[in-house]
């Protein structure tokens, strides 16, 4: 026997969303976004499964790219946040590494570099987010050391949004038409969608889509469910329940004290906790599936364990099933809880939650 705290990773799953995003941008080619160890769910795994499907995988540094070649991944690789020293740029031309180039700093490493072959750059313009990237007035001197450069393969164009996911707000549209103005005139191929683009800006598809929180069957659009999608979910976050106690009107749950029951109460003790990923700050309310049914968190979530009203389950036994995010309950809607993203909840799921592949 072991501790049944699971998450479970659909292959499948993960090949549909990835179809269905390309079906969203016939025209484009993907970089599938699998950095942070695929949102938490295991990049090898991931890329394996959609193998010589993936036009090619995003991933933030050398470090994770390298974990996929030296799984013997042969897809095109590109680092989204570029190299964050000059030596791996030598590193990225042996292993076929793209790179984006956001900063003066990384140009020069790069022109100064002495690479085995040259490298395909993703050019990163600051179209608004400020964050990464080059000022609009800067992009046309930069792109021309670029080409000259018999370090560089070929550039492409690439910007990110900060608003996407919000379907009403023209920032999007704004920062779309400061890229067109700033890359007036040159060659290259295009890439701005993330995800949200990917699903609510087709103008924005251009020749390379970008979509990374889909693919894990969660939607980033404001308002959207999962119902409301064709998006299946990735990640099935299961564990069990190993205690339950009948409580009075007045008694306290877990640390703190901070649930009371105002009834007598069913209480049922889950064996997952903040050190599993799952959020200690969720609040009294936030929804957990027991035995396919919903029911709520109450009480402070400890370590290693949670626990949940079974008032209504009077079947319930020590050893059910309980789902904390997936097929059965959306992790957007954990999130929303919670006060914040799925994406936060997938990429804090630790090492102590096996992983089971299907
Ligand atoms: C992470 C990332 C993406 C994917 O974003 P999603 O919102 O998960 O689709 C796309 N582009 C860049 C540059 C990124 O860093």
């Amino acid at each position: 026997m072991s501790r049944p705290t699971t998450a479970v990773i659909d292959t499948q799953a993960f090949i549909a969303n990835y179809r269905h995003a390309k079906s969203l941008a016939p025209d484009s080619r993907a970089l599938a976004v699998i950095k942070a160890n695929a949102y938490g769910h295991g990049a090898v795994q991931l890329a394996r499964a959609l193998g010589d499907e993936a036009d090619a995988f995003g991933v933030a540094c050398s470090e994770e790219a390298m974990e996929l070649r030296e799984s013997g991944i042969a897809n095109p690789i590109a680092l989204l946040e570029g190299v964050f020293d000059p030596a791996e740029i030598g590193n990225a031309a042996l292993h076929d590494l793209s790179v984006a180039i956001h900063s003066p700093v990384q140009l020069d490493w790069l022109l100064s570099a002495r690479p085995v072959r040259p490298l395909r750059v993703w050019l990163k313009v600051d179209t608004g987010m400020h964050r990464l990237g080059f000022a609009p007035h800067e992009l046309h001197a930069v792109y021309r050391q670029l080409v000259d450069s018999p370090n560089v393969r070929d550039v492409v164009l690439m910007s990110h949004f900060a608003c996407a996911d919000e379907t009403a707000n023209p920032a999007t549209t704004n920062q779309l038409a400061r890229f067109e103005r700033a890359i007036d005139g040159i060659e290259g191929a295009r890439s701005l969608a993330n995800s949200a683009a990917v699903m609510a800006w087709p103008a924005t598809h251009g020749d390379w889509i970008r979509p990374g929180i889909m693919l894990y069957g969660s939607s980033p659009l404001d308002g959207d469910t999962q119902q409301s999608t064709a998006l299946s979910p990735v990640m099935r976050l299961e564990s069990r329940l190993i205690a339950m106690h009948d409580l009075a009107a007045g008694e306290a749950i877990g640390y703190g004290a901070r649930y009371v029951c105002d009834r007598p109460t069913r209480v049922g003790v889950v064996a997952i906790g903040y050190a599993d990923g799952y959020p200690r700050h969720a609040p009294d309310g936030t929804p957990v599936v027991v035995n396919g049914r919903r029911t709520q968190l109450i009480g402070r979530v400890s370590m290693d364990m949670l626990t949940v009203d079974l008032s209504t389950q009077a079947e319930a036994r020590i050893g059910d099933p309980v789902q904390l995010w997936g097929d059965q309950l959306s992790a957007n809607e954990v999130a929303a809880r919670c006060d914040t993203i799925s994406y936060e909840l997938f990429t804090r799921i630790t090492r102590r939650v096996h992983c089971r592949y299907r």
